[in-house]
């Protein structure tokens, strides 16, 4: 188990979380995709994994899911710079499919160490993966989205994936519910400042 205390900056820790062959995943993927955004930010989004343009491009959330999630943070006038994006997975499960259980555990030391070093104010996650690695288990993302937790002392909502809407567009009006209450908790924020 590697000691995640070791790397005392986020530079550091994405350096070897680029390097990372912890699981299976890295065999069938282009490379390890970590985060968009800055490590200033006060919000962070964690999403699930990437998918094939995030592959390619090493940049999570950069294809149709991720341009409907700027989208979505334009409404909600959540800056881009105020706005650190990452995944539970950062290597890309073959043809998408769900990570199994034993590779959420083995890359979830690096969410968690990006977290501490991060230091967000709020924490948001993008779909059941993140939910129930960061919120709870049991957690349901129809039943359980737009309620407000803690972890580790920070803030944190689950909302869909925006993935998850360009599947179903009847989920675009509680995911703007849930950004519309994300919005206020910003602009609080920012009054903080
Ligand atoms: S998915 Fe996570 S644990 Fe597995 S190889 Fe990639 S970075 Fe390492």
């Amino acid at each position: 188990m590697l000691d995640m205390l070791q790397y005392e900056d986020i530079e550091s820790l994405t350096a070897a979380n680029l390097a990372c062959q912890a699981c299976g995943l890295r065999r069938g993927c282009t490379q390890v995709v970590i985060s968009r955004g800055r490590p200033q930010s006060r919000v962070m989004l964690v999403g699930e994994g990437p998918g094939a343009n995030e592959d390619r491009l090493g940049q999570p959330f950069v294809g149709a899911a991720g341009q409907l999630l700027d989208k979505i943070l334009t409404a909600a006038e959540l800056p881009r710079e105020d706005v650190y994006i990452t995944n539970v997975i950062k290597c890309r499960p073959p043809g998408n499919r769900l990570p199994k259980s034993d590779e959420t555990k083995s890359c979830l030391p690096w969410l968690e160490r990006q977290i501490e070093l991060i230091s967000p104010r709020l924490l948001v996650c993008l779909g059941a993966l993140a939910g129930q690695t960061l919120i709870s288990p049991n957690l349901r993302i129809t039943r359980d989205r737009g309620k407000w937790h803690k972890y580790r002392g920070i803030d944190i909502v689950a909302t869909y994936h925006p993935a998850a809407l360009l599947r179903d567009s009847a989920l675009k009006r509680p995911v703007w519910e849930d950004f519309k209450v994300i919005r206020d908790y910003y602009r609080n924020l920012a009054g903080e400042a």
